[in-house]
């Protein structure tokens, strides 16, 4: 790529730099869900509109605008900025799972929906904050994971088939 912008498009390449440079000075995080904002709160956050007692945890803010681009949720996020992993020094507070017991603390909360990724570390980090919120009283859910639409039953790894397996759901005649 920098070679690219060297010999074809100098003035893209400045252009690009200061976008880039403008991100970084005034993107920082909301102090309430913890996503990339130019806000101290996010528009998110900040809509009144949106369900407050519906939260849906995910690991990324690219997974706060896959989840509003593809569902109809209407609820708040709080982004994790990762994940749990004890290894590379990433606990609860690294995940501002702190803050989140607050906002369990105050109550209000009446539904946790779990879309960490259906990895190793995802799944950890999911059973970790649903016990957190087994001890307010609040329920969780996961999402589920299946098979991929428009795929086929032999191509479809075994751990994806046999979790599709236990979670089928009946189907309305
Ligand atoms: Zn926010």
């Amino acid at each position: 790529m920098a070679f690219h912008i060297l010999e074809r498009d100098r003035e893209g390449a400045l252009k690009l730099s200061r976008a880039l440079s403008d991100a970084v000075e005034r993107i920082g995080h909301c102090k309430v869900c913890r996503t990339l904002s130019e806000d101290e709160v996010c528009s998110l956050c900040a809509d009144s509109r949106r369900e407050q007692s519906l939260i849906c945890i995910v690991e990324t803010p690219a997974d706060v605008l896959a989840i509003e681009q593809a569902t109809d949720f209407n609820g708040n996020f709080f982004v994790l900025m990762g994940h749990l992993s004890p290894l590379d020094g990433i606990g609860p507070t690294e995940l501002g799972l702190d803050l989140f017991e607050e906002r369990l603390k105050q109550g209000g909360v009446t539904e946790i929906i779990l879309a960490t990724n259906p990895t190793v570390e995802g799944e950890t980090t999911a059973h970790y904050i649903s016990q957190m919120a087994d001890e307010y009283g609040v329920p969780a859910s996961r999402l589920a994971h299946g098979i991929p639409l428009g795929g086929e039953l032999e191509y479809v790894d075994s751990g994806t088939l046999a979790h599709a397996f236990s979670g089928r759901q009946k189907i309305k005649p």
